[in-house]
């Protein structure tokens, strides 16, 4: 069920999809991604799709989740990393064994804690939770040397930009329920310089109001 075959399948189908980096290869394999399902769902965890995790959210689908800290990882430095929408904290996991530090916010209180539970029994320490409106950053822990939003607005929302540091990367899919873009805009003094990377789908990303 979770054997080590399905496993290495899921993984030659991300090398079949283009993800090259072994860095981010090698994580994507080590990371146990059925611990962060329902039971009841956790013989698909190696299947390479979205699955639900409850609250109308979804876990990322792990070639989603490759090709987006592949781009990051490509893209310069790691050392402080934001994540916005932690969801069931996968990503988070990822990204914590390839950054220095992680900061993630995420609007569902139950999720968040989900999250942290999550990570815990992982062992990752460097990584610190808030339970807000993640479209305003984290203001107080930037500039980032990378933000990555795993929830899409129809915009990008200006704080996320200004939170970068020089150099900084923001990795976020943009646009409305069936059509988004997965873009990377990179930082360079004033100017952020914007490529589109992919066609995806993720959850919308709520402004406002957090759930508790
Ligand atoms: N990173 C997750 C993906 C979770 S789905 C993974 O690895 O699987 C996206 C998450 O973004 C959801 O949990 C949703 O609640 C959250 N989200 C949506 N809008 C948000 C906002 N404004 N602030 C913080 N989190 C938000």
């Amino acid at each position: 069920m979770t054997s080590q075959r399905t496993r290495e399948r899921l993984l030659g189908r991300l090398m079949d999809q283009g993800i090259q980096s072994m860095e981010v290869l090698d994580v994507m394999r080590s990371t146990p991604r059925h611990i962060f399902l329902d039971e009841a769902l956790a013989h698909r965890a190696y299947e390479d799709v979205a699955l639900p995790i409850g609250h109308n959210q979804t876990i990322s689908q792990p070639y989603v989740v490759a090709k987006m800290t592949e781009a990051i990882v490509k893209s310069g430095p790691m050392d402080r990393v934001l994540e916005i929408g932690t969801g069931c904290g996968y990503q988070t996991a990822v990204l914590a064994q390839l950054a220095k530090k992680v900061f993630t916010v995420e609007r569902i209180k139950p999720l968040l804690d989900r999250a942290k539970k999550n990570l815990k029994l992982l062992g990752l320490r460097n990584i610190e939770f808030k339970h807000d409106d993640g479209s305003l950053g984290w203001a107080e822990r930037g500039p980032f040397d990378a933000i990555i939003t795993t929830a899409a607005p129809r915009q990008i929302p200006a704080e996320l930009l200004e939170q970068l540091a020089d150099g900084g990367r923001l990795i976020i899919p943009v646009g409305g329920d069936e059509h988004q873009e997965l873009k990377l805009v990179r930082r360079v003094g004033s100017e952020y310089e914007e490529h589109i990377l992919d066609r995806v789908r993720f959850v919308p990303l709520l402004i406002g109001q957090v759930q508790g």
